[in-house]
């Protein structure tokens, strides 16, 4: 066996890397240097695994190549020629040798899995005399002259740009593959003949000198150049771009280039090609998983342009490589320490593996296989932890269809057909052919994106659409991929789908549906049906509010939160506003309320009606008059969180927002509300006029409010105060109340709203006869009291970071406007992210360090915690763990992604599990 390639020159730096069974340089820890599928080739081939020779050039040479107007590295031709030899000997085979040519596939592969986005060129080193020396040596001119076209076709593509050129809906090679079979008078390829490929070539050929004005290149070196070529550059194409971007992938990072000597899975009925995970990558199931197809390329199974069968059908038909596969997978996952994904060729019977990496799963399966490791003894709780993605918990928190509902719509024949259920959970929405629909569509309303087999130029689409349904493919086609990796529902390889992308209408059997008509999926049995079936939540929610027991997803769910809790030092507090949310929060694992938005409660009923007046009244008198018909119903809203909550501790804000925000705008709201109020139609409207403000946002809101108008915070404290006693009385548990004044700038303001709060506080206590532990403090929302939070924390008891409106005022961005312009902003990478949902660390983040470190400074044991958007994104969790904050807020559904942050946080920051603060 040949070594790996050497160093050309003792000085130069090392850019090739080769490999070869039982020896290669570099391994599975070198992915940064040498992408993911190059790392992993070495290791698998020092493992001894059977692996086709090559080498890998490093992703240090793209980054060279970009920052030289795309040329490379001296010496890197050398290396190459070098590495390449090693290859020719250890296959005993030449390059370009008209007798016995060696060829090789040349694929892309970075530091982190991005399928389908990059290029690859299969079938390299073919012209007019390999072809010859190929179908001799094969003994099948068909099989020679079938991949010569699809060499040139390929090659036409990713290297000549040949198909972009006519468009994306009409690609020249196979119109003239179908004209072909037209002529011959037959329906598939496997009927067409040496000569039909022959042929096809020549006609290939033809369109490549048409449209590029060149023919088709005849020498391999120069063909194997152009291909890594086109690689490289494909880290650059638009469809990876927006993959990075989607999946935050630096750019810096770039691809590096295997070059692989081919072997084949369409040299006869002994040969075929698979791919396979170790574990069910769906549901996470312990199951070796996968589905092949025999006599085809490895390209035929992941484009999904054939609909593969079964792993476990292997067995039967090539028995020998069936146990190797067995033995090697069971060894690549103890090895990896992890789920599996393998892509393989038999050739000839002999089985050869191309391909191994870390299984990409849905957010059941990442949960699940993690939990199974640990109990397999395999992995730590801690790495389990690490290993899942806190967005995934989403998944599992996904609605389901009704039970019942499902059976009515199996029952009124709504079923359409039954496929491969690719992507879990239940979607409906209304049909769109087409990504860019999908994505327009999405604005107003739910959308599942039909289509007839997915590329990824769909992506956007796809994250635009709830739900993706293909006619064709299987459950490692792109689209299921992609969709298990988005969380989207997915239903593949819906053969009996006739799609018409023109009239834009779906034909199954008899019944046509058109876009925009309603249409669900479930993922999870594979179902397709006509109209939108009404969805129930998850078996995670169903278990947690004791409708159901626990099932393997619930088991999973619980046990991975129950490690979070152990190593997680941050708090996990809600932001709601209502009891029934509360209760969701709850049973969440929510540790208290981090924010409820007063005013929330004020949209509906009758509450409404009292709010207007209260803000219309012309002087005290008339306003006490009103704010006493609201003291009852805000009384009766607190009480009701304060039950759900038991002894957590529950933040209540102080009217925060403008008050025009509540006022009637529409004339016939106006005459209403002035009958009501018993004044005239034209002095309310004047008053709505007088209220109107130029900048709401920084205007006369937060505790402004409280301040021109004291009497508001009072009521909102009695009411706060006698709730808690009411249910403290009722349920022997003193709720926690801690009352937060928004928008403070200076210690001032502070101390005049935290006055009112205390005198009502004691006043209520006083009448009811009973203590409640209570706590005043204040947000920091706007730079200046990050400025002066040492003075302000003087007066406050704790300090709750309002990211949202520090945000906005420490960027000067308006929230409700960013909108329009921080998407081209992140586009143009003049932000790394959109700041209103990841902390900008530099800028806002500062301000909150200093708040903290002048907060404690001032007042020792000050409680800090968060309760902007942030206080949900993981990123922002992180940085919060690193200030050394108290707790972090979210909406209730993002509750077990913070616990799951958090203790992330905790884990990179190598802290040891420690009692957290309340
Ligand atoms: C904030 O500004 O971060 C906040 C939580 O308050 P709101 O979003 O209600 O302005
Ligand atoms: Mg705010």
């Amino acid at each position: 066996m040949a070594p790996p390639a050497r160093k050309t020159r003792k000085s130069a730096a090392r850019h090739v890397y080769g490999f070869a069974p039982g020896k290669a340089r570099g391994g599975a820890r070198d992915k940064d240097l040498l992408g993911g599928k190059g790392a992993n080739l070495a290791e698998m081939c020092k493992l001894g695994l059977p692996v086709p020779p090559g080498f890998t050039i490093s992703t240090e040479v793209c980054a060279y190549f970009y920052a030289h107007g795309r040329r490379y590295p001296r010496g890197l031709e050398a290396e190459v020629r070098a590495a390449l030899r090693d290859v020719e000997r250890c296959v005993g085979k030449r390059f370009g040798d008209a007798e016995d040519p060696l060829l090789v596939s040349v694929r892309s592969g970075a530091r982190a899995s991005m399928p389908g986005m990059m290029d690859t060129v299969l079938n390299l080193g073919l012209n007019e005399r390999t072809v010859q020396g190929l179908a001799r040596r094969s003994g099948s001119p068909r099989f020679a002259w079938d991949a010569y076209r699809r060499f040139v076709q390929m090659y036409a593509d990713v290297v000549l740009g040949v198909e972009s050129e006519e468009g994306a809906d009409f690609d020249p090679f196979q119109g003239a593959l179908e004209e072909r079979k037209r002529a011959r008078g037959v329906r598939t390829d496997p009927e067409l003949t040496a000569e039909d490929w022959q042929a096809l070539v020549a006609t290939f050929k033809d369109i490549v000198l048409r449209h590029t004005g060149r023919p088709f290149p005849e020498d391999p070196e120069e063909q194997l150049w152009g291909a890594i070529g086109a690689v490289f550059g494909s880290w650059e194409n638009e469809r990876a771009i927006a993959y990075r971007r989607m999946n935050d992938i630096p750019s810096s990072w770039g691809t590096a280039v295997s070059v692989v000597a081919m072997v084949f899975g369409n040299l006869g009925p002994r040969s075929g090609t698979g791919v396979a995970f170790t574990r069910d990558p769906a549901t996470g199931e312990k199951r070796f998983y996968g589905e092949f197809l025999m006599n085809a390329q490895g390209e035929d199974v992941v484009a999904g342009l054939r609909t593969p069968e079964p792993i476990e059908l292997l067995a039967e038909r090539e028995p020998g490589a069936w146990k190797e596969l067995q033995r090697i997978q069971a060894r690549l996952e103890r090895h990896f320490r992890d789920m599996q994904d393998l892509e393989f060729t038999i050739e000839d019977g002999r089985l050869w593996m191309l391909q191994c990496r870390n299984g990409k799963r849905t957010g059941f399966a990442a949960v699940r296989v993690a939990v199974d490791l640990v109990k397999e003894r395999r992995i730590t709780p801690e790495e389990a932890l690490l290993r899942v993605d806190p967005e995934a918990l989403n998944q599992l928190l996904q609605p389901i269809f009704a039970p019942a509902e499902l059976a009515r719509a199996r029952a009124d024949g709504q079923r359409l057909t039954r496929a491969l259920a690719a992507g879990p959970g239940a979607a409906a929405g209304e049909i769109v052919f087409s990504a860019e629909r999908a994505q327009e569509r999405a604005k107003a309303a739910r959308v599942v994106l039909v289509r007839i087999e997915t590329s990824p130029e769909d992506i956007r689409g796809m994250q635009a659409a709830c739900g993706i349904l293909t006619a064709r493919g299987g459950m490692t086609s792109h689209a299921a991929l992609v969709a298990r990796q988005m969380g989207r529902v997915c239903v593949a390889g819906a053969g009996e789908l006739e799609i018409d992308y023109r009239e834009r209408r779906l034909r199954i059997g008899e019944r046509v549906l058109r876009e925009g008509e309603a249409i669900s999926l479930d993922g999870s049995t594979g179902e397709v049906f006509a109209g939108a079936i009404p969805t129930r939540p998850s078996e995670v929610l169903a278990v947690l509010a004791g409708k159901e027991t626990a099932g393997p997803v619930y088991r999973a769910y619980a046990q991975i939160l129950a490690w979070a809790d152990r190593f997680r030092v941050l708090g996990v507090r809600a932001n709601a506003d209502q009891g029934d949310q509360a209760e969701l929060a709850v049973l969440f694992g929510a540790e208290g309320i981090g924010l409820c938005r007063t005013e929330h409660m004020f949209f509906e009923g009758q509450k409404i009606d009292a709010m207007r007046e209260m803000i219309l009244a012309d002087g005290p008198e008339e306003r006490e008059r009103a704010l006493a018909k609201l003291l009852p119903l805000q009384r009766a809203d607190f009480a009701e969180i304060f039950r759900a909550m038991g002894a957590r501790p529950v933040t209540i804000r102080s009217l925060d927002p403008p008050l025009h925000e509540f006022l009637p705008h529409e004339e016939h709201e106006i005459s209403f509300l002035a009958r009501e109020m018993g004044v005239s139609f034209d002095r309310l409207k004047a008053k709505v006029e007088s209220l109107k403000e130029l900048n709401p946002m920084l205007g006369h809101r937060g505790c402004r409010l409280g301040i021109s108008y004291p009497e508001i915070t009072r009521m909102q404290a009695r009411a706060i105060f006698e709730a808690a006693c009411d249910v403290a009385r009722d349920t022997g548990k003193k709720p926690r109340p801690e009352i937060m004044i928004p928008l403070v700038a200076t210690p001032a303001e502070l101390a005049l709203q935290t006055a009112e709060v205390r005198a009502v506080a004691a006043a209520v206590q006083a009448e009811r006869g009973l203590t409640i532990p209570h706590l005043v403090g204040t947000m920091i929302e706007l730079p200046r009291a990050a400025l002066v939070a040492g003075a302000i924390a003087r007066e406050a008891e704790f300090f709750s970071f309002g990211t949202n409106d520090l945000t906005q005022t420490t960027f000067g961005i308006s929230r409700d406007d960013g909108a329009k312009f921080v998407p081209l902003y992140v586009e143009r990478e003049i932000f790394e992210a959109d700041p209103f949902a990841r902390l900008d660390r530099a800028g806002a983040g500062r301000l909150m360090r200093m708040a903290c470190e002048e907060g404690l400074a001032a007042r020792a044991g000050l409680k800090l915690g968060i309760c902007g958007e942030h206080g949900g994104d993981p990123s922002s969790i992180e940085f919060c763990h690193e200030l050394g904050l108290d707790y972090v807020s979210c909406s209730p559904f993002r509750v077990p992604i913070a616990r799951l942050a958090a203790a992330q946080a905790a884990l990179r920051a190598g802290e040891r599990p420690r009692r957290r603060a309340k």
